[in-house]
C-alpha cells in the first residue's frame, strides 16, 4: 500500500510539510526519503517559508527503533543528512510542535529555524534511557540553542521539559495556547516572512553557547555528579564527551564526533540490553490461548485479608477507579487495617505527595465488612490473607459459593500450590495467583500465576488489569516460588554460602550493589524480615525438600535462632542503632563461629567471586525454569528481575547476560562452579544441550 510519509502542499507561497507515519510520525526510511525530496522541491518552487507539522496526535516521537541493528537499503538518507537537507533551505523553515516531539523529532525541530509549539507539548532527547545518546545533531544543536548547561540535563539526564520551560531556555520561539494550533504556527510563519525574516541555522548560531573554556569547565564540574548517578553505566558520560565536542567551533568535527559516539553505543551492550528489555516487557503481555474480544473491564473488587498486602493491593486498585471491598476476619482488625491505610496517606499528604482530595477519594474507594457475602458483586477477588494452605482453601470454597459465575478469584501466595487451592473450588479455569511484590503500591512487577486449569481469559483479564494500575503482568507457571522468588532463593543461599566461607555481610552486598543493584540480597533481606525465610527453609526441611547432601546456609538459621530477623529487631545482618545499616561486630563473630562449627577455614573473597556465584546462580536457575516451561521466554524472567528487583536495566537481566556471554562458556563456568561449590552449580538441562547443540543462546 502507498502512502504519503509526507504530504506536502503549498499554500499562499507557505510550503506546509506533515509528517505522517501513524501512530507517533516516526522518523522511518520512508519518512527521511519523503523529506529530502520535500525539501528538493521545496528549493526549485516559489515559496515564502516552510511549515513544518506531525499529523495526529503528536510532531513525532522520534526514531524508528525497529530500524535498530538493521542496514537500511543503500541510498536511504540518515537522520543527520534528512536534518541537513531541511537546515540549508533558503526560506524560514518553522517546526510546528504539539504533543510530543522526543529525541529525533527534537532533533529535526532544532534543526528547523524557529519553533512555535502548543503549549503542553512535551519535549525530550531520551536517548541515554535507552543506552544511546542522540545522533543525528542533537548533542551539536542544542547547546548552540539553549547554552551548555541546559544542554547537558537534556542530553545526558535525559530531563524531559514543556513547551513553557522550552520558550524560557530559547527552545521554542512562540507558545500557542489557542485551539486552532496550525493556523497558529501558519500565522506565525507569515509574520516571519512579513517581518523579513530569513533561515537562521541552528549550527552558525553562537549567540548562546557559552565561550570553550566555560563549557569545558562546566562539563568537568558536572561530570562527578553524573558518574555516580550513571553507576556504571556509559551513555551518559559519552553525552557529556559528545557535548564537549560542541564547544571547537567546528560543526562538522562536532558532527563526526556524536555519530561516531552513536554508533559505539547502538551496537553496545547496554543499548542492546536496554532494547532487549524494552522489548521483552511488550513480549510478555502476549498471551498465547487469550480469547480474541478484549476482558471485560473490572469494576468492583474484592480483597480478602486487610493487613500489609491487602491494604497496598486496595490502594492501587483504588487508584485506578476500582471499588474496591476489604474483608477481614473481625472488626477490630478491620479497623487496624483502615487506620493503618489511612496513615499511610495521611503521611504522604503531609509531605506532598498527594492532595487531601485525591486521598478522600482514594478512601471513598474503599470500604470494610467482616462478611464475605460482601463479596457477592466483585468481578475479581484477590486473597491476601495467612500464608496458610487450610486459611486459603477455606477462604476459596467460601469464595467459590457467593461469587458470581465469571468472577475471577486470584491468590497473593508468594509460596503455596495453585492447584490445591483451585481445586478447593468448582471454577479452577477462573482462579490463577496474583502475585504482588511488597510493597504493592510501589513494586511494578505482578506475577500472574496460571495452574493447571488457569485459563487463557482469566490470565488475560489479569495482564489487562496490571497495565491498568501501571503494574507489569508477567505471566509464569505454578512451582515453588514462581519464577522470582525461586530464583531469588539461589542467589540469598549463595550469599549465605560466602559468608560461611570468608565474606562479611557487607563485601556481598557491596559486590551486588558494585554491579548495579539497588541493594544486595543481605540488605533486603535485612528489611522484609529474615524470620520469613527462615519458617520456609523449617517447612522445606519438614517436608523433606531440602536435599540433606548438598550445602545448607547454617548461618542463616543461626542469626534467626538469636532473635535477630533485621530492622524490625534493630539487628540481623546490620545493626540499625540510628536506623541506618551499620556493620556489626556481634554478627561477624557469629558468622565467624558458624565457620568454626561447619569446619570451614575461612579466606578472602574477591567482589568478582561474589558476583560471579550469585549470578550464575541466577542464571542457572533461570535456565532450568525455562526448561521446565514455568517461565514462558528468557525476556518474562529478565523483566520479573528488572520489576520485581531491581536488576540494572542496563545489563538486560540475568537471561540477557547469560546469551551475552554465550552457551558454551556458561555450561564451563558452571562445571567449574560446580566442582567447587557443589549442586547449586548442576548445569540446567536446557545449557547443557543447547551448548551440545552448538547454540550460543538459550533459545532460537
Ligand atoms: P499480614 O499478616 O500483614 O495480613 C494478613 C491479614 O489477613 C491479617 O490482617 C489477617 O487478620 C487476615 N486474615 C487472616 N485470615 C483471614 C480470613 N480467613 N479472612 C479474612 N482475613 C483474614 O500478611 P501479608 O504480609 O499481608 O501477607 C498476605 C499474603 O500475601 C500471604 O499469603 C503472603 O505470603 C503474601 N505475600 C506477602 C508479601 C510480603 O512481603 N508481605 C509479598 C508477597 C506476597
Amino acid at each position: 500500500m502507498m502512502r504519503d510519509s509526507v504530504i506536502f502542499k503549498i499554500e499562499n507561497d507557505i510550503a506546509v510539510l506533515r509528517l505522517c507515519n501513524p501512530p507517533v510520525n516516526a522518523l522511518g526510511a520512508s519518512v527521511r526519503k519523503a523529506l529530502i525530496e520535500a525539501a528538493k522541491a521545496i528549493s526549485g518552487a516559489d515559496v515564502k517559508a516552510v511549515v513544518l507539522f506531525g499529523y495526529g496526535r503528536c510532531f513525532s516521537a522520534g526514531a524508528d527503533i525497529s530500524e535498530f541493528g538493521i542496514e537500511p537499503p543503500a541510498g536511504t538518507p540518515t537522520l543527520p543528512e534528512t536534518i541537513a537537507a531541511i537546515e540549508d533551505l533558503k526560506v524560514p523553515v518553522v517546526a510546528a510542535l504539539h504533543g510530543f516531539a522526543f529525541g529525533g523529532a527534537l532533533e529535526l525541530a532544532v534543526g528547523a529555524h524557529y519553533r512555535i509549539a502548543a503549549a503542553g507539548t512535551k519535549l525530550g532527547l531520551p536517548e541515554v534511557d535507552i543506552g544511546i545518546i542522540p545522533g543525528a545533531g542533537g548533542t551539536q544543536r542544542l547547546p548552540r540553542l539553549i547554552g551548555m548547561k541546559a544542554a547537558v540535563d537534556m542530553v545526558a539526564n535525559g530531563t524531559r521539559i514543556d513547551a513553557a520551560r522550552g520558550h524560557d531556555l530559547g527552545l521554542i520561539d512562540e507558545v500557542s495556547e489557542t485551539d486552532s494550533f496550525e493556523a497558529a504556527a501558519i500565522a506565525y510563519a507569515m509574520h516571519l516572512v512579513a517581518e523579513g525574516a530569513g533561515p537562521r541555522p541552528t549550527s552558525k548560531r553562537e549567540d548562546r553557547l557559552e565561550s570553550a573554556s566555560e563549557a569545558m569547565a562546566l562539563l568537568d564540574e558536572i561530570r562527578t555528579s553524573i558518574a555516580k548517578k550513571a553507576k556504571g553505566r556509559v551513555a551518559p558520560l559519552r553525552a557529556l564527551d559528545a557535548l564537549a565536542a560542541a564547544t571547537g567551533g567546528d560543526f562538522a568535527a562536532g558532527m563526526a564526533t556524536e555519530r561516531a559516539i552513536f554508533l559505539e553505543l547502538r551496537d553496545g551492550t547496554e543499548a542492546r540490553a536496554m532494547r532487549h528489555l524494552f522489548k521483552a516487557e511488550r513480549a510478555a503481555q502476549k498471551i498465547d490461548d487469550a480469547p480474541t474480544e478484549p476482558p471485560a473491564e473490572i469494576h468492583k473488587a474484592g480483597v480478602v485479608g486487610f493487613g500489609t498486602m491487602g491494604q497496598g493491593i486496595a490502594l492501587v486498585l483504588a487508584r485506578a477507579g476500582v471499588q474496591v471491598t476489604a474483608v477481614e476476619i473481625d472488626p477490630a482488625r478491620l479497623e487496624a487495617g483502615l487506620a493503618s491505610l489511612k496513615k499511610g496517606l495521611q503521611d504522604r499528604v503531609d509531605r506532598g505527595r498527594m492532595s487531601p482530595q485525591q486521598m478522600q477519594a482514594e478512601l471513598d474507594l474503599i470500604n470494610g465488612t467482616t462478611a464475605m457475602s460482601g463479596l457477592a458483586e466483585a468481578d475479581l477477588v484477590i486473597e491476601a490473607a495467612l500464608e496458610n494452605m487450610d486459611v486459603k482453601t477455606d477462604i476459596f470454597r467460601s469464595l467459590d459459593g457467593i461469587c458470581k459465575p465469571g468472577a475471577i478469584l486470584a491468590t497473593n501466595t508468594s509460596s503455596l500450590d495453585l492447584d490445591t487451592i483451585a481445586a478447593a473450588t468448582t471454577r479452577p479455569d477462573n482462579v490463577a495467583g496474583a502475585h504482588f511484590f511488597a510493597p504493592a503500591q510501589v513494586m511494578k512487577l505482578l506475577e500472574i500465576v496460571r495452574g493447571s486449569a488457569t485459563s487463557g481469559a482469566t490470565a488475560a483479564a489479569l495482564m489487562a488489569l496490571a497495565k491498568r494500575i501501571g503494574k507489569v503482568g508477567v505471566v509464569v507457571g505454578n512451582a515453588f516460588g514462581f519464577v522470582g522468588n525461586r530464583m531469588y532463593h539461589r542467589y540469598t543461599w549463595q550469599a549465605y554460602f560466602l559468608l560461611q566461607e570468608g565474606a562479611l555481610p557487607s563485601d556481598v552486598d557491596a559486590a551486588m550493589q558494585d554491579f548495579g543493584f539497588p541493594l544486595g540480597c543481605l540488605a533486603v533481606g535485612d528489611i522484609s524480615g529474615l524470620d520469613v525465610a527462615w519458617q520456609v527453609r523449617k517447612a522445606q526441611r519438614a517436608a523433606g525438600d531440602v536435599d540433606p547432601d548438598a550445602p545448607y546456609p547454617v548461618v542463616a538459621d543461626r542469626i534467626c535462632e538469636k532473635g535477630w530477623f533485621g530492622r524490625k529487631t534493630g539487628r540481623g545482618w546490620y545493626s540499625y542503632a540510628d536506623g541506618k545499616p551499620a556493620a556489626d561486630a556481634e554478627v561477624a563473630a557469629l558468622i565467624e563461629a558458624v565457620s568454626a562449627e561447619l569446619g570451614i577455614e575461612r579466606r578472602a573473597i574477591s567482589a568478582d567471586e561474589i558476583r560471579e556465584r550469585c549470578l550464575f546462580a541466577l542464571i542457572n536457575e533461570g535456565a532450568r525454569l525455562l526448561g521446565t516451561g514455568i517461565a514462558v521466554r528468557p525476556g518474562d524472567i529478565d523483566v520479573v528481575w528488572r520489576y520485581g528487583y531491581g536488576f540494572p536495566l542496563w545489563r538486560g537481566g540475568p537471561m540477557f547476560m547469560a546469551d551475552e556471554i554465550g552457551m558454551q562458556d556458561v555450561l564451563a563456568t558452571l562445571q567449574r562452579l560446580e566442582a567447587a561449590y557443589g549442586p547449586a552449580f548442576t548445569p540446567a538441562p536446557l545449557i547443557a544441550a543447547r551448548a551440545a547443540a552448538g547454540k550460543t543462546t538459550l533459545v532460537d
